[in-house]
């Protein structure tokens, strides 16, 4: 069995931890409290990794841009984390090259940039240790003018100094690495359920931890898990579940809209290009050569309310592929080039802004006035999600890093290629993997056959013979496939 559902068979169990939440942060706390030798349950309301996990803009990233203001302790974390996904995924995660056109304005001009990789090469000298050779990421470069056209044919040439070359990690598959991820936890010994809402926690009479109460979604059953440690990992609802609850600070996640957007436009370069309008005040880009095709990120608003189903407007989108436009003179997108947003919630300093908060917040409620072994988490990036859940572990005192070994055996999610005639091969993932409970998880996170629209549908309809469903569950299934997959959702 690859992943096993089975809401009422997990109350029979007592455990080490419950963690709300199964997202990037909450697999990646599963399996680091997995290598510690704790005995974990996860709760996930939807399908694991669905949400802001499933919406990021695919980089691991290194840091460089906090050498520029000189953060070197986010700098250090992130490096640290790139070369973990690297070491331990190198079948998900790869080197990116990187390239910024350089117009001699403030600190972007040449002299500058060779100072900037050269100190990020030094201060990241450790980067490829204990990495296979072709996932090692080299030194950055200045290039002149001639070069920067080859590596970016469609760069504006008036005013051009030359281009800045540096490498960072990606993550294509991002849906499937968060599956390895899980794999991985499980085989720790992590017993993950999806589709079961976390809907109080319990606490005892001297203000302690006991558990939590969860919603089954898909048959309306309600259960109590026990565990002394409850930790909130739900992401931009993490401030719903510990609504009402003492000790729960006004800095946990106060939520912001981001969104990248893929275009059905072929990508501009093979390396991800940081592309800006002179003006000054024009915003900043990161065009990236997603599976040969333009992507684009990333949109920041403020998000008025609760999470809810987070997209742009009409406007805003509007807005965003004209700056694009003017950072790429020549490019000319429009709304129809859209193929699919990606758009999620990321905490920001204050409410209804849109500036984004610089590191995680981590909530220790019993030190806060609330019930002891309760911990809520914000994270700011899939990045570091890990070496967050190492730092919440340590703090619940759950268990030392230093006795972890560092030889992780890692797992990964079978592979599955569209063939339309083959409908055993997903016969036979179904049988192994009991989490797939709707088409949608089948197609957009145990594979990657969502990436193209038309050929998913036709799957779709022979997979629904697949399941015990009758007409009515088949039509609305597919229904839920065809809103799941539209380039632009009905609320633009
Ligand atoms: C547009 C965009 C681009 C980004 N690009 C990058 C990037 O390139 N690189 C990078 O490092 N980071 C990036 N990020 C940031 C990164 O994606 C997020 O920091 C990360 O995915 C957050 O993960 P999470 O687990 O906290 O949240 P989520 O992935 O949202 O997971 C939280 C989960 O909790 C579940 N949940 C909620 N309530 C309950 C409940 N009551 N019971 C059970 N489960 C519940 C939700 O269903 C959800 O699945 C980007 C983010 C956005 C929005």
């Amino acid at each position: 069995m690859l992943i096993s559902r089975n809401p009422r068979e997990a109350e029979t169990s007592r455990y080490d931890a419950i963690i709300i939440g199964g997202g990037i942060y909450g697999i990646t706390l599963a399996l680091e409290a997995g290598r510690r030798g704790l005995k974990i349950l996860l709760l996930e309301k939807g399908d694991f990794g669905e949400q802001t996990s499933f919406n990021s803009l695919k980089i691991i990233h290194g840091g460089l841009r906090y050498l520029q203001s000189l953060d070197l302790h986010r700098f250090q974390e992130s490096v640290g984390e790139r070369a973990w996904f690297l070491r331990h995924f190198p079948d998900r995660v790869y080197p990116l090259p990187c390239f910024m056109p350089l117009y001699g304005k403030g600190t972007r001009t040449p002299p500058v940039f060779r100072i900037a990789l050269l100190a990020n090469h030094v201060l990241s000298l450790k980067r490829n240790k204990g990495i296979r050779p072709d996932r090692h990421l080299p030194a950055g470069q200045v290039v002149g003018v001639q070069k920067s056209k080859e590596i970016f044919p469609l760069i504006d040439l008036e005013g051009l100094k030359g281009g800045a070359i540096w490498y960072d990690a990606y993550m294509p598959d991002s849906q499937l690495l968060v599956l390895d991820l899980l794999l991985t936890a499980c085989n720790l010994g992590a017993t993950p359920l999806n589709y079961v809402q976390a809907t109080e926690i319990l606490t005892d009479s001297k203000s302690h931890v006991r558990g939590v109460t969860a919603l089954d979604r898909e048959n309306g059953e309600n259960h109590e898990y026990y565990s002394d440690l409850v930790i909130n990992a739900a992401g931009p609802w993490c401030r719903t579940i510990v609504k009402g609850i003492k000790g729960t600070r006004e800095d946990l996640f106060r939520p912001s809209l981001a969104w990248n957007v893929l275009f059905k436009r072929d990508a501009l370069s093979d390396h991800a290009l940081a592309v800006q309008a002179k003006e000054t005040g024009s915003r900043l880009f990161f065009v990236t050569p997603w599976k040969g095709r333009i992507f684009a990120g990333t949109g920041h608003e403020p998000w008025p309310g609760e999470p809810g189903r987070p997209f742009p407007t009409r406007g805003q989108l509007s807005n965003f592929i004209q700056d694009l436009n003017k950072a790429i003179p020549g490019l000319s997108l429009q709304i129809d080039d859209v193929d699919r947003i990606f758009a999620g919630l990321l905490p920001t300093t204050e409410v209804g802004s849109n500036k984004l908060t610089k590191r995680e917040v981590i909530i220790d409620h019993g030190t806060e006035g609330g019930p002891k072994g309760l911990y809520s988490v914000g994270g700011i990036k899939f990045t570091t999600a890990r070496l967050v859940a190492e730092k919440i572990l340590d703090l619940a005192g759950s268990g030392t890093s230093g006795q972890i070994d560092e030889r992780l055996k890692t797992s990964s999610y079978p592979e599955i290629q569209y063939n339309i005639q083959a409908l055993d091969q997903y016969q036979q993932l179904l049988a192994r993997d009991s989490s797939i409970v709707h088409l949608d998880d089948f197609l957009l996170r145990r594979t990657s056959l969502w990436e193209n629209r038309d050929k998913a549908m036709v799957l779709a309809e022979k997979l629904c013979t697949l399941f015990p469903w009758d007409e009515n569950r088949k039509k609305q299934e597919i229904g839920k496939c065809a809103t799941c997959l539209k380039a632009l959702p009905d609320e633009i």
